[in-house]
């Protein structure tokens, strides 16, 4: 249930009733937008019928969630959520740029990547130390030694970190490393593991599962924010059609559409979404001109060697050539890169 209290609500009306709910047992969650605040009451919502709270001066409407998904939604915050990842802010004007290797594989490789994506103007830097691989007897990652790689890159360069976490017992670890916390596609619905990211106090990237429908990946948003970590940035990666010339499919619409349904930024992966270099510099293109707040691109110094992804990683120089074009086109829909 959403209680939208009046303009001009004082922090005392909000204390007060914010109590008032959790006393009825109800998680609480504030919304403090430009105009307006809105309280979110998450839990047995019939409680309130015998504690009316229209009657209160500072409250304005009650109105009921009928979604599976609340705080995610849109009716809980009409303003986009601008979500700070160090001196980044996904959400807003800029578009971030996230590039890097599928699989961290080595230190000079991974600093190459980082220096030259950098240099052609991305502000963060994508790679798995932990890896969901189809088959066990690929590479997995190289753990803990993968994450110190990113560190150091992250030293060097500026660039925020961002990585997977598989494994609800190495989210202290990941934790520790990360600036941005990726969830893939195969861990979208391991909801033990979206309860856990939900406890910590850092940024998550939640990718949609390959199979899973814009609503279930606003349900598992759900589980990170009920949590009480209210900064998830939604990523998009392609889903499972028919097509057989593409890895997956694009699923471009996914962008307005969440935009309606949510005030979470999303994040396209154009990469993993059609799995074929060749194709990746116009979905780039074409995911700004939708109105994606960013995109993670995969990059290798050599990709015929990566020991993963290699089909669909961009070389340095293509990565280099394509950011004046992404930033001519970001430019033509009133964004910046
Ligand atoms: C990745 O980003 O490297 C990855 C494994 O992506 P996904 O979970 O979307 O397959
Ligand atoms: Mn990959």
């Amino acid at each position: 249930m959403i209680i939208v209290l009046k303009q001009g609500a004082s922090q005392s009306d909000i204390d007060g009733i914010s109590e008032k709910l959790q006393n009825l047992g109800l998680k609480v969650h504030v919304s403090q937008g430009e105009e307006r605040t809105i309280i979110g009451a998450i839990g047995d919502e019939r409680i309130l019928r015998e504690t009316p709270l229209e009657a209160h001066p500072a409250v304005e409407k009650i109105l009921p969630i009928l979604k599976p998904f609340k705080l995610a939604s849109r009716d809980f915050r009409a303003d986009d959520s601008l979500i700070s990842v160090g001196d980044q802010v996904i959400g807003g004007p800029k578009v971030a740029v996230m590039a890097g290797p599928c699989a961290v594989e080595s230190r000079e490789g991974l600093l190459t990547v980082a220096r030259a994506v950098k240099k052609a103007g991305a502000g963060f830097l994508r790679g798995g130390a932990f890896k969901p691989r189809s088959s066990p007897y690929s590479f997995q990652g190289l753990g803990e030694e993968g994450l110190k790689y990113l560190a150091e890159a992250r030293e060097e360069t500026g660039l925020r970190v961002v990585t997977e976490l598989m494994d609800p017992r190495d989210a202290e670890l990941v934790n520790r490393y990360a600036d941005l916390i990726q969830i893939g596609a195969r861990n979208m619905s391991n909801f033990t593991l979206l309860k856990e990211v939900g406890k910590l106090r850092k940024p998550v990237l939640l990718k949609r599962g390959l199979s899973a429908t814009v609503k279930e990946l606003l349900m598992s948003a759900e589980y990170i924010l009920s949590e009480g970590n209210h900064d998830v940035i939604l990523c998009e990666r392609g889903i499972r059609t028919f097509e057989t010339d593409t890895r997956n499919t694009l699923d471009l619409s996914a962008v307005p559409l969440i935009k309606g349904m949510s005030h979470l930024p999303v994040v396209i992966d154009p990469s993993h979404g059609v799995g074929r270099a060749d194709l990746v510099p116009a979905m780039c293109l074409a995911a700004i001109a939708a109105g994606a707040d960013g995109l993670l691109v995969e990059v290798h110094p050599n990709p015929q060697e990566a020991v993963s992804d290699g089909p669909q990683s961009l070389r340095i120089e293509d990565f280099r050539e394509l950011f004046p074009r992404l930033r001519s086109l970001a430019e033509v829909v009133g964004r910046a890169l």
